[in-house]
């Protein structure tokens, strides 16, 4: 079958359409952004029930590259790849993890958390990654001149370019801020031959040189605002709703910064809607940082007006971003998915994260700003009990270690550290430790009781 597909204007008055495999950004006659269109007529000749078939029998599977959890959809991502051009780290299929007693705490028997950390870089940019990196291998196979690929990015961006390119031979390129990335953040890049570009600015400097180098070099841009990197990222809705039995959660919470990807969420489902996939929408709620949160501030006034905002520090790094690149796409899918955008302060992110740790989870901070989301409208009763819900978990908790130390050791300036757990310290001597022992045992068995009462009350 001809499946096929290709760039489209999201403007719907322009429309414009170029080739997939154009090097293309931006439409060249009105400036707005591309989105990847499918032949869903041809798509559609498939019955649903035959497409939920096909998946479950490619994922995790070694037939080569379709044990992805984004190839096995191929068709449905980029039907036009050779398979000899994918360059798949068997990204996706991630766990979708039953957070069962964190979830009787908030009065929810179904709360799920999507772990896309557990990925290979460790972040869910690679469900994106491998769709972008493997076009510019067919590209390069077509015989376009593209010597490297570049971003600018301080974490998971360029993680993700940097292992995908690596794997595939093809040169990257990563700038970054001098001095402002840390060792976890500049480590992986180094370690998988990137060209590491420490530049003295900042990263919005590091943004705009690289965007005037790809215009006018042929290196090839891998930032946000190309829109192969959704075609991957979309299959993440698709993910949740194989791994819960084709069923449709109520509310999928997902945290936000550049927010390409909740339109990449909402694209999924769309698609899945219109081959009969699935009957039903769910909920999707955008979580934000207070301390970068345009999104959240012009939900409040019913999207009547957009001011980007100075993004003020924050641990959920990640998504410090004030003016972001998809704004139009993310309320599009918003107004599509009956909405909700909530924030979380610093502390309220950071109590969520090591909370739910405490359940047996290790969150990043920006699982934290979900997390405390949720926390937040279960208690307005915006979520109801008895919801089935699901949490987008954007990255390993490995990544933010340090940061995560600082909280355990009560470190982190204006944050009082509510679930801090700290090494008890004695000397060896059997008596201290076994008295020692005696009164944290308790303190324990006391935790678990408070718990018990709250999720008594919560439900
Ligand atoms: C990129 C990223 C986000 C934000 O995704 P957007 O598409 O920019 O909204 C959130 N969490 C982590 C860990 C990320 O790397
Ligand atoms: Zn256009």
């Amino acid at each position: 079958m001809a499946y096929s597909s290709w760039f489209q204007c999201i403007e719907p008055s322009c429309g414009e359409r170029y080739d997939v495999f154009e090097v293309v950004y931006r439409c060249r006659k009105c400036g707005e952004l591309l989105e990847v269109v499918h032949d869903e007529a041809e798509l559609r000749k498939t019955s649903a029930a035959e497409w939920k078939t096909r998946f479950d029998s490619r994922i995790r599977s070694n037939e080569w590259p379709f044990g992805s959890g984004v190839w096995c959809r191929k068709e449905m991502v980029l039907p036009q790849l050779r398979d000899e051009n994918v360059v798949s780290m068997f990204e996706g299929a991630s766990n979708l993890l039953w957070a069962e007693r964190f979830g009787k705490q908030l009065g929810l028997d179904e709360l799920w958390v999507k772990q896309c950390g557990n990925s290979h870089t460790g972040s869910f940019k690679d469900l994106g990654m491998t769709v972008l990196v493997s076009v510019v291998k067919e590209m390069r196979a077509r015989g376009k001149d593209i010597p490297a690929v570049a971003c600018a990015s301080t974490g998971d961006t360029s993680a993700a370019l940097a292992a995908y390119c690596a794997a595939a031979g093809i040169p990257a390129i990563v700038l970054l801020p001098r001095n402002k990335v840390s060792l976890a953040q500049l480590v992986q890049p180094i370690s998988n031959g990137a060209i590491v570009l420490s530049l003295d600015t900042d990263f919005d400097g590091c943004m705009r040189t690289v965007q005037e180098l790809t215009e006018r070099e042929n290196i090839y841009l891998a930032n946000s605002m190309n829109s192969l990197r959704i075609e991957g990222q979309k299959t993440v809705g698709m993910e949740i709703v194989q791994q819960s039995d084709w069923k449709v959660p109520d509310t999928i919470v997902i945290p936000g910064g550049n927010l390409g990807n909740v339109s990449a969420l909402g694209k999924g489902f769309l698609l899945m809607e219109s081959l009969g996939m699935v009957k039903k929408r769910p909920r999707i709620v955008v979580a934000q940082a207070e301390n970068a949160n345009p999104l959240y501030l012009a939900w409040r006034n019913g999207f009547r007006s957009f001011e980007p905002v100075q993004a003020k520090t924050t641990l959920a790094s990640a998504i410090q971003i004030g003016n972001p690149v998809s704004y139009r796409k993310a309320v599009r899918t918003l107004q599509e998915f009956d909405g909700i955008v909530e924030q979380a302060s610093e502390e309220e992110l950071a109590d969520a994260s090591a909370r739910a740790d405490r359940t047996g989870m290790f969150n990043c901070p920006h699982t934290g700003v979900a997390l405390a989301a949720l926390i937040k409208l279960r208690e307005r009763g915006v979520v109801r009990s008895g919801e089935h819900v699901v949490v987008i978990s954007t990255a390993h908790g490995l990544k933010f270690a340090d940061q995560k130390a600082a909280y355990h050791q009560k470190k982190i300036e204006g944050i009082a550290s509510r679930y801090a757990n700290q090494p008890i310290e004695l000397p060896n001597d059997l008596g201290k430790v076994r008295d020692a022992l005696r009164r944290a045992i308790e303190e324990t068995a006391e935790a678990r009781e408070a718990e018990s009462r709250a999720a008594g009350a919560a439900s």
